[in-house]
């Protein structure tokens, strides 16, 4: 046990220029000697912490693996996963003996509720409102402060700084940021707790109108003030594609699928049976279909996975389906191996003679 109790402040700025909204968290006074500093997203760092927790209860999918308010210490949890020795669980500090309190636990499970509350359904979060923040505010007894501020010039210097807004009878917030709507602004969170961190950052996203999504990429979930949003902008992860954020790596991978099949058709175009190539371009459209509709992991794997040579090989490149030895015989042993639906497409099938 310590008496010397944690600090913390949050910082959470949007430069307004290019849209771009960085965080940063930072140790001001603490047990620990080295007051460390992390950056993270705002957008997706409740979500990453979200699924990191629900992973542990086998509840979601896995893949949180890196923590979004990262100190680097060690640190356990009741219920986490097994994990190996020396291993950190990219987890802020706890106080004292690195326990979770049975309050940030509730706070987790509020958390999880609120982001994935229509998870089921996969629709997106309703809205959540102030007030409703006011009551787990309350609930959890949450202590932090929050300033914020638009970006000024220092006079006689060339420095910017966020001197925090006063309050007068005549404006409230809406007013402030319609008639700074360019200006970039920071908010300023001091915090004395790991649930007052997490509900600092949740309390900007209530206050600048964000609502939660699930990224057609990753699946995982990401603030975002529109719901024409569809994608997060964590990296994706994709193989060969992590170093580019989810949307570009869909935009990549589609385009690299589709100078794929562009060389299997002409190829099987040149050498191999009519039938052959119907049958290629049948799967290829339903796969694209897929993407199209969720260019998840999965589909877009699945995609690759049958454009493989290996695949391709084995499925479309046979000498029997070549085309200048095909002949009459040739073209009937062809057809029996492709089954047709009512709708006349071909059912291809390994088990037909
Ligand atoms: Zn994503």
């Amino acid at each position: 046990m310590n008496d010397k109790r944690n600090i913390y402040t949050v910082r959470i700025t949007n430069d307004n220029e290019n849209g771009i909204i960085t965080g940063l968290l930072q140790e001001v006074q603490s047990v620990y000697t080295d007051n460390r500093q992390v950056e993270f997203n705002p957008l997706t760092a409740l979500c990453d912490l979200q699924g990191m927790i629900s992973s542990t209860i086998n509840r979601f999918m896995d893949g949180y693996d890196k923590h979004p308010f990262f100190l680097g210490r060690k640190y356990s949890l009741e219920y986490s996963r097994e994990r190996k020795e020396g291993d950190f669980l990219d987890m802020m500090v706890f106080e004292d003996d690195d326990t979770p309190s049975s309050t940030l636990r509730r706070s987790l499970e509020i958390l999880e509720n609120i982001i994935s509350v229509n998870y089921f359904e996969l629709s997106p979060m309703i809205k959540f409102s102030l007030s409703e923040f006011e009551i787990i505010k309350q609930s959890l007894k949450l202590k932090f402060s929050c300033e914020f501020g638009f970006k000024e010039k220092m006079l006689f210097l060339d420095r910017f700084y966020y001197p925090p807004i006063t309050y007068s009878y005549e404006t409230n917030l809406k007013t402030i940021f319609e008639e700074n709507k360019e200006v970039p602004y920071r908010f300023f969170y001091t915090c004395y707790s790991m649930e007052d961190i997490i509900f600092s950052v949740f309390h900007y996203l209530i206050l600048m109108n964000y609502k939660f999504n699930l990224c057609k990429h990753c699946s995982k979930y990401f603030a975002t003030t529109t719901l024409k949003r569809k994608f997060c902008n964590r990296k994706s992860p994709y193989p060969k594609y992590e170093h580019l954020e989810c949307e570009q790596a869909v935009r990549n991978i589609k385009q690299l699928l589709a100078r794929r099949r562009k060389v299997i058709y002409d190829k099987l175009s040149i050498y191999y049976a009519y039938a052959v190539l119907e049958e290629f371009l049948f799967f290829c459209d339903r796969k694209k279909d897929d993407v199209d509709c969720a260019p998840n992991i999965y589909n877009l794997n699945d995609y690759e996975k049958f454009l493989s040579k290996d695949n391709i090989k084995a499925k479309f490149m046979k000498s029997e389906y070549l085309s200048e030895n095909i002949g009459i015989e040739g073209e009937k042993a062809l057809r029996d191996k492709f089954a047709y639906n009512k709708n006349n497409f071909p059912i291809y099938s390994e088990e037909l003679p």
